[in-house]
């Protein structure tokens, strides 16, 4: 695979073997971080990061990252309110100003396309770490290596998506990954409101992914060896009384835990709300904490191959 400059979509990584690669030096930052082996690759590299949502695991993971790594960080964690877009900037010359400054830059923003519309402007690479109800690439990458370590394997998977697709970005970047592997079979679970947008469906169709959609959880849950369930994400809807007929459509209580497959797995990017019950959480089944430090030697990883 080409070198990337930037990472905006989850669709620019089209070769398994370069995930593996990617998997695999995830992998021996964690045993180097454990055993207090980090060496600085990015000594003397700065990252900012320009979140112009809320964030907590994204932008502390990037900036620990980088940190680990031996780099320094500039952070805007409010860039709506606290960068001179308040005073009427444009991103574009928000982008030029920082990457003066900055040798990457982590870039979250409400509109779709943002990230994407940086990285033609900015000479140095632009991560997309969420672009509205569009993609969150790293979030995916995070994703398929917490599969691949808990489940030891990526092809063959039944993986059931539970809740908002409609908005949910970390499963529009989700999807183009698990279209690389043979055999993965996909459950498209939602209440038909917040059903996976068309363009989405249509990719599955040209990858040829065997993929099914449905309102119940019954009968698809107990199939599952990942049950990936998202959190209905309130700032998108245009009023309450909208997002209050589907906020807790799904709950995953102990009881529904307990019928997926003994080995089977239960993911969440986070912030949960109500939609898996805190007492799953001594499941063994339940991956998402696992799964959100993952992200963290994930994007270690990412920043030394964009960086280093
Ligand atoms: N943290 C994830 C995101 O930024 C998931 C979520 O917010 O529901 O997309």
């Amino acid at each position: 695979m080409e070198k990337l400059k930037h990472v905006i979509s989850a669709r620019q990584f089209k070769d398994p073997e370069f995930l593996l690669w990617l998997f695999e030096s995830a992998h021996q930052m964690e045993r180097d971080d454990v055993f207090r082996a980090l060496t600085d690759p990015l000594r003397g590299r700065i990252l900012a990061t320009l979140f112009f949502e809320p964030s907590t695991r994204t932008r502390f993971s990037f900036e620990a990252a980088m940190q680990k790594l031996g780099g320094g960080v500039l952070t805007a964690e409010n860039a709506r309110a606290n960068s001179s877009a308040t005073k009427g900037e444009t991103i574009s010359d928000t982008i030029r100003v920082v990457s003066g400054y900055a040798d990457a830059i982590a870039i979250r923003h409400y509109e779709p396309g943002t990230a994407e519309a940086a990285a033609r402007i900015s000479p140095v690479p632009i991560i997309n770490a969420g672009d509205g109800v569009g993609e969150h690439p790293t979030q995916a990458l995070a994703d398929m290596y917490t599969i691949k370590k808990e489940l030891g394997r990526l092809s063959g998977l039944r993986v059931a998506l539970v809740g908002d697709l409609l908005n949910g970005r970390t499963i529009h970047s989700l999807l183009p990954l698990l279209s690389l592997y043979p055999g993965v079979t996909i459950d498209l679970i939602s209440p038909w409101q917040l059903r996976l947008p068309l363009a989405y469906r249509e990719y599955l169709m040209e990858k040829g992914v065997a993929f099914h959609e449905g309102e119940k959880l019954e009968g698809v849950i107990e199939e599952a060896d990942v049950a990936y369930i998202t959190r209905v994400q309130s700032e998108r809807f245009a009023s309450k009384d909208e997002y209050d007929v589907v906020k807790d459509v799904y709950v995953i209580n102990a009881e529904i835990a307990d019928r997926l497959k003994p080995d089977a797995i239960i993911m969440h990017a986070l912030p949960r709300v109500n939609e898996i019950s805190p007492e799953v959480d001594a499941n063994a089944r339940a991956a998402y904490f696992r799964q959100a430090k993952n992200g963290l030697y994930i994007r270690m990883a990412l920043l030394k191959y964009l960086l280093a």
